[in-house]
C-alpha cells in the first residue's frame, strides 16, 4: 500500500493520520477536508468558545509535532465520490486522489428543522456556527433551545452565563430521559431549573415563525414562545451521502463497520462520528458520536487497514462521553437499556455529587456521574464488554 486517503479533516481523520505513522506506514497520506481549516476541537464550541473565553487558535488539534507526520492536506475541497474501480477519491473540484487505502472519517452534521432558514435560527457544529450564535447571545435577549440533549444543555448553560433568558423545549417528558433513565435524568434536568432556564417538556415544535428573523416558536400544545434567537439541538446526521454508488455499505445511520472499523470493502475502513459500528458493549451496531471514540477508534481502523491485529483491538473501551453544564461535570460510560436497574453507588442526588451504576442481570453495564470524576473513573474501569468484538452482522 503506497497511498492512503483519509477523508475528513477533523478529530477522527487526524487521529487516523497519526495512527498510520505510529503504525509505521511510510507511504503517502493525503487528508481531504471539506472545511477550510486544519482540524479543531468541537466540544468547546458549546462551552468556553461560545462563552468567548477562548479563541479560534485555542481550538487547534494539530501540534508542532504533527509537522513530522508529512501529511498532504487538501482542505476546502470535499470528497464527492469514491471510485473503487479506479482506486480514487474524487473531490468536488474534480481533482482525483489515487489511493490504495481509504479511511472514511467524514463525521456528522447537525440536524435541522423546517423553517430553519430564518435569521436567528442556529445549529451548532462548526466554528462558523458558534461565531454566528455568539453574536446573537446578547444579555437580556430571549433564546429558545429546541432539544434538551447534551448540546442543547450546554448551549443553555453558556447562554445563561452570558445573561440570556433561556427557554428549553424537549419533546420527551424529561430531557436525557432516554439516555439516562427518568431518575438520573431528573437530577440533570434540575440543573436547568436551578440556573433559571424555563423547561417545557413533553411537547414538540410545530413551526418557527418570523419575518427576516425568527420571532416565535410554535408548540404542538398551542403555546407560542417569543424568541430573539433559536438553537436547534436535535441530533446529528452522518456525512455519508457522497458514498452513493461506491459499494461501501452505509445508510442514514452511518457507514457500517465491525468493531475494528472494517467496512464491507477491503482496504476501506471508517472511524469516528460517521460510523455505525458493532459495539461489544451493546451487542449491536450503533453510532457513537463522542469525542473519545473519534480519538481512539481510528487506531483500530488503521490496524485493520494495514492488516495487523493488536491486543487493544480485542479489548475495546466502553463508550464514553462527558458534558459540562452550569459548572457541573456529567460523565457517562457503557451502554444502558430501558429496564436496567439503577442505583446511586456514591454520594447522593440532592448534593449533585454522585455516581450511579446501571445493572442488567446483576452485572454492571453503565455508569453515570455528576461532579465525581475520580470516583467515576473507578466505576468505569469495572465495565467489561458483554459481547464478542468481531461480529460484523448489522441489523
Ligand atoms: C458543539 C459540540 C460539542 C461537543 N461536545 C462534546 C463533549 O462535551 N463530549 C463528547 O464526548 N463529545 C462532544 N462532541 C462530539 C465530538 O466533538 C465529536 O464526536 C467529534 O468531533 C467527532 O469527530 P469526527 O472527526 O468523527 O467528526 P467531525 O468532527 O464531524 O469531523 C468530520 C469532518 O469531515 C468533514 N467532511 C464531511 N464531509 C466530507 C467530505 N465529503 N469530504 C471531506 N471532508 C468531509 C467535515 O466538514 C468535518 O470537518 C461535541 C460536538 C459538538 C458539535
Amino acid at each position: 500500500m503506497r497511498t492512503v486517503a483519509v477523508v475528513g479533516g477533523s478529530l477522527a481523520g487526524l487521529s487516523a493520520a497519526r495512527a498510520l505513522r505510529e503504525q509505521e506506514f511510510d507511504g503517502r497520506v493525503v487528508v481531504v477536508g471539506a472545511e477550510d481549516r486544519l482540524p479543531y476541537d468541537r466540544p468547546p464550541l458549546s462551552k468556553d468558545f461560545l462563552a468567548g473565553k477562548v479563541g479560534v487558535d485555542d481550538l487547534a488539534l494539530t501540534t508542532d509535532d504533527d509537522a513530522d507526520l508529512d501529511l498532504d492536506w487538501r482542505l476546502g475541497d470535499p470528497a464527492a465520490g469514491l471510485d473503487r474501480g479506479r482506486g480514487a477519491v474524487v473531490l468536488a473540484s474534480g481533482q482525483e486522489i489515487a489511493a490504495d487505502g481509504v479511511v472514511l472519517a467524514t463525521g456528522a452534521r447537525a440536524r435541522s428543522l423546517p423553517g430553519a432558514q430564518l435569521g436567528g435560527v442556529h445549529t451548532l457544529r462548526t466554528v462558523e456556527d458558534a461565531l454566528a450564535l455568539r453574536r446573537d447571545l446578547t444579555p437580556g435577549s430571549r433564546l429558545v433551545v429546541i432539544g434538551g440533549g447534551f448540546i442543547g444543555g450546554e448551549v443553555a448553560s453558556t447562554a445563561r452565563e452570558l445573561g440570556v433568558e433561556v427557554t428549553m423545549i424537549e419533546s420527551n417528558p424529561i430531557p436525557l430521559g432516554r439516555v439516562l433513565g427518568a431518575e438520573i435524568a431528573s437530577a440533570c434536568a434540575g440543573l436547568h431549573g436551578d440556573n433559571g432556564v424555563r423547561l417545557i417538556a413533553g411537547t414538540v415544535v410545530t413551526g418557527l415563525v418570523g419575518d427576516a428573523r425568527v420571532r416565535e416558536v410554535h408548540l404542538a400544545d398551542g403555546r407560542v414562545e417569543s424568541a430573539d434567537a433559536v438553537v436547534v439541538g436535535i441530533g446529528a446526521l452522518p456525512n455519508v451521502e457522497w458514498l452513493a454508488g461506491s459499494g461501501v455499505d452505509h445508510d442514514h445511520r452511518g457507514v457500517w463497520t465491525d468493531a475494528r472499523g472494517a467496512t464491507n470493502v477491503p482496504q476501506v475502513v471508517a472511524a469516528g462520528d460517521c460510523t455505525f459500528s458493532h459495539c461489544a458493549f451493546a451487542g449491536t451496531a450503533l453510532r457513537q458520536e463522542h469525542w473519545t471514540h473519534a480519538l481512539q477508534q481510528p487506531a483500530a481502523a488503521v490496524t485493520t487497514l494495514l492488516g495487523r491485529t493488536t491486543v487493544d483491538a480485542a479489548r475495546p473501551p466502553a463508550p464514553y462521553f462527558w458534558s459540562d453544564q452550569y459548572g457541573a461535570r456529567l460523565q457517562f460510560a457503557g451502554h444502558r437499556l430501558p429496564g436496567d436497574a439503577v442505583e446511586v453507588v456514591e454520594g447522593d442526588l440532592e448534593s449533585r455529587r454522585f455516581v450511579a451504576g446501571y445493572r442488567r442481570d446483576g452485572e454492571l453495564v453503565a455508569v453515570f456521574a455528576m461532579n465525581q470524576p475520580k470516583l467515576f473513573g473507578k466505576w468505569r474501569r469495572q465495565l467489561v464488554p458483554r459481547h464478542a468484538t468481531t461480529v460484523a452482522e448489522l441489523t
